[in-house]
């Protein structure tokens, strides 16, 4: 039996599916998590490493591999991604170089190469939170998006259209990655050009620095900021083949400019007059649930495809027979969820699969820019894109989101 580990937060929203899909190929999969308090067994029996501390991680994981002697490593997101990648090359497996991983996580080392390699890039600029910011904003053009260099999910992401909002933007956003260890991304921000154009994602798969289109989602508007959150995922894309073809090859370039070769890319791009800016690349595959709309198109879940590649096997990839889409629910406001209403008229509206919320009553929501996850999600699948996109909004419309202001005794 083939034995693949997977690296992943114990958060996850994607273990499930790579347990289900290593069931599916007969494949065993050995989970390296914080396992200590898991309740997902395949978590709990697995191996106990610390995200935090990567040399103490490699070596638990070459130990296990003395027992399992692993053909793979995969990671499910953007946090084990750069583990994954020092463990596939400790084992001499094929997976990505460290320092290609890195890129993908470092939002300032990922434009720099783009730009080194002439890969198109909104203009950019590093900030430093410790010096004076009026002189370093001198001669910006805006509107510029502010962002943090290593976080993920929009989380600090806000548009900003003059000097006064930026400082305020620069001091927000200082705050929300105080906590992080490493000193260049807790003190520096990243500046980047606003790209006001349509917003779609990429996915695909890498093997041997080859990539495969897997599908284009069109991300239907508006997303004009300030915050960014993620909403709609419709496709197959309504785009022209020759926007579908330019997105294709600058993803392409990008995946080259960083150095990555293998696994499954995630990609997210703006279009603006005849070009394709890159946002992001990430070698992992569409996040949170996502990816089990994307199932319903294909008929073979993402991940099934992802292990079945890393373990070097033959991969077909289907083509997308219906119309798929997501409208990952954002967060409306800063409060304790009363209740969420309308959620069995949103499931009968024609052509809706599923409505899910994702957060329990009661528990305290923070919408971004500080907050990062979203409320839950809606599916659905027709005929057509715009069908999906319709039945999408209508269901959207249905939800009536209960929030009551939470009120803190004491100042934190
Ligand atoms: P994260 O990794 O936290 O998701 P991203 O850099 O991908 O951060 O940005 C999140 C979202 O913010 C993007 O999907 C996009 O909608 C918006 N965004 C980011 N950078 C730009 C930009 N330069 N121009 C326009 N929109 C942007």
């Amino acid at each position: 039996m083939h034995s693949v580990l997977l690296v992943a937060p114990h958060n996850s929203y994607r273990i499930h599916a790579y347990i289900e899909a290593s069931k599916h190929l007969d494949v065993e999969l050995v989970i390296a998590s914080q396992s200590e308090y898991s309740l997902v067994s395949a978590v709990a029996d697995g191996i106990q490493i610390d995200f935090a501390d990567d040399d103490i991680s490699l070596q638990r994981i070459l130990e296990a591999n003395q027992r399992h002697h692993f053909q793979a490593v995969i990671t499910s997101d953007d946090g084990g991604v750069r583990l994954a990648a020092k463990v596939g090359q400790a084992l001499g497996l094929s997976a990505n170089h460290p320092d290609s991983a890195e890129l993908t996580r470092r939002k300032d080392l990922a434009r720099s190469r783009l730009q080194a390699c002439g890969v198109p890039v909104p203009a950019f600029k590093l900030v430093n939170l410790k010096q004076e910011l009026a002189n370093q904003l001198q001669g910006i053009t805006y509107p510029v998006v502010v962002k943090p260099l290593s976080m993920s999910g929009s989380k600090g992401v806000i548009r900003v259209d003059n000097q006064q909002q930026c400082i305020k933007a620069l001091h927000r956003v200082e705050k929300i990655q105080a906590h992080v260890s490493h000193p260049v991304e807790r003190d520096s921000v990243l500046l980047e050009s606003y790209i006001s154009g349509e917003e779609v994602a990429y996915e695909g798969l890498l093997h041997q620095g080859k990539l495969k289109q897997l599908t284009i989602f069109d991300k239907p508007g508006p997303m004009e900021g300030p915050f960014f959150e993620e909403t709609y995922y419709v496709t197959p894309s309504r785009l022209s083949d020759k926007e579908q073809a330019l997105i294709e090859a600058r993803v392409a370039e990008a995946c080259a400019a960083y150095g990555l070769r293998e696994g499954p890319i995630h990609a997210e791009l703006r279009l603006q007059g005849d070009e394709a800016y890159i946002i992001e690349i990430a070698s992992r595959t569409i996040g949170g649930d996502c990816a089990d709309m994307l199932k319903f198109g294909l008929n073979i879940g993402v991940e099934e495809l992802v292990l079945l590649q890393a373990l070097g096997k033959p991969v077909d990839i289907p083509v997308l027979k219906k119309s798929v889409g997501v409208l990952m629910i954002p967060i409306p406001s800063q409060g304790v969820l009363r209740r969420v209403e309308g959620i069995s008229q949103a499931k009968k509206v024609e052509y809706i699969t599923d409505v899910g919320i994702s957060v329990r009553d009661g528990y305290e929501l923070t919408p971004l820019p500080e907050g990062s996850s979203y409320l839950g999600f809606i599916f659905a699948k027709a005929p057509t894109a715009e069908l999906v996109e319709h039945a999408l909004r209508q269901a959207h419309a249905c939800l009536n989101i209960r929030i009551a202001p939470s009120f803190k005794l004491f100042k934190a």
